[in-house]
C-alpha cells in the first residue's frame, strides 16, 4: 500500500493538483457581462461545452510570467487544480486574450494543441508565436494541392452586436471576417508577400465619412492559415471598442489589451480582407 501513496504524494509537488502562487496582489475578478457571450463564442468553436462559473478569476497589475516557463511575460494563464486563469490587469476585456485562456479551460489542458488553438477555434482565440511554436507545424498539404490566389476564395464580414453602442457591455463589439474555400478539394492558398518576411493573412479598415480610423493587419505567423480543406471556412474575430462621445481618452478604458481598437461614435465603413481579397464594405452606425 506504500507506492500509491508515495505516488499521490509526488504528484502533488510536481504541481498538477496545485495551482501556481498567485502574485503578491491578485484581486478576484468578477467576470464582466461579456465574458456569457465570449465562452459561448469558444464552446461553439471547440464543440465543448462547460461551466463559465466554475471558472476562478483573477487580475494582477503585476507582469505575469508562465509559471511552465519562468522567463515569458504572459498575458494570462489557466491552472487545472482549481480551474483558474489569472489575467494581467491590463487585458480583462482583451477579448482575444480571454477567449484564448477561456479555451484552456474548456479543453483542461495548459498545452496549446493545434486542433484547438489553430483549426478549430482559430482567429476566435489568440495564439501569438509562442502559441504557435508550442502548436507545432501543420501537416504538410498532400501532393498535387493546388495552389490559388486569395481571389478564388469567398470572403464576407459581419459585425456582432449588428448596431453597436457605447453603453452595451461596456461598448465591446466583433468584426468577424470569413474565408471559404468553395472547391470540393484541398487548396493552399499563395498570400502576396508583404514588407516583411512575414506576409499578411486577414486585413481590415475602419473609417468614418471623414475617413478617421484605424487600418491593420494580422501576420500570418502560422502556415496553416494558407491550407484551406474541401469547403472549410476560416475566420478572424476583431475585437473592437466603441468610445462614448464624454470617455477622456481614445485610447479606450483599462483592460483592453495592448493594442484596443476604439472607435468614437459614429457611421463607419468597415472592410474586410484575406490576401488582399476584400469582402464588401459595411456601413456600421456606432451609437451612444
Ligand atoms: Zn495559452
Amino acid at each position: 500500500m506504500r507506492a500509491p501513496l508515495l505516488a499521490l504524494v509526488a504528484g502533488l509537488s510536481c504541481g498538477s493538483l496545485t495551482d501556481p502562487a498567485l502574485p503578491e496582489n491578485a484581486q478576484l475578478l468578477i467576470p464582466p457581462p461579456d465574458y456569457a457571450g465570449w465562452w459561448a463564442m469558444v464552446e461553439s468553436c471547440s464543440g465543448l461545452s462547460g461551466s463559465l462559473e466554475s471558472v476562478q478569476w483573477y487580475s494582477t497589475t503585476s507582469l505575469l510570467r508562465n509559471p511552465n516557463e519562468t522567463d515569458e511575460t504572459v498575458a494570462g494563464y489557466w491552472s487545472l487544480a482549481s480551474n483558474r486563469i489569472v489575467l494581467y490587469a491590463n487585458d480583462t476585456i482583451a477579448g482575444a486574450v480571454v477567449r484564448h485562456e477561456m479555451l484552456h479551460a474548456l479543453i483542461r489542458a495548459a498545452g496549446h494543441p493545434r486542433s484547438a488553438f489553430l483549426q478549430a477555434c482559430g482567429g476566435v482565440v489568440l495564439c501569438g508565436e509562442a502559441c504557435v511554436r508550442d502548436a507545432g507545424p501543420p501537416a504538410s498539404p498532400a501532393p498535387g494541392t493546388p495552389t490559388i490566389a486569395p481571389s478564388e476564395l469567398e470572403v464576407t464580414s459581419a459585425v456582432s452586436p449588428a448596431a453597436p453602442t457605447s453603453g452595451l457591455h461596456g461598448g465591446l463589439a466583433t468584426f468577424t471576417i470569413s474565408v471559404h474555400n468553395r472547391f470540393l478539394h484541398p487548396v493552399v492558398v499563395s498570400l502576396p508577400s508583404g514588407s516583411g518576411s512575414v506576409p499578411y493573412s486577414y486585413g481590415y479598415a475602419m473609417h468614418d465619412g471623414s475617413g478617421v480610423g484605424i487600418s491593420k493587419g494580422d501576420l500570418a505567423l502560422d502556415i496553416g492559415v494558407t491550407y484551406f480543406a474541401a469547403g472549410e471556412t476560416k475566420r478572424d474575430v476583431i475585437d473592437f471598442f466603441v468610445i462614448a462621445p464624454d470617455f477622456p481618452s481614445y485610447q479606450g478604458g483599462p483592460g483592453i489589451g495592448e493594442n484596443p481598437i476604439a472607435l468614437p461614435v459614429g457611421t463607419y465603413s468597415f472592410q474586410g480582407d484575406y490576401g488582399g481579397k476584400a469582402a464588401p464594405n459595411l456601413s456600421v452606425v456606432l451609437s451612444q
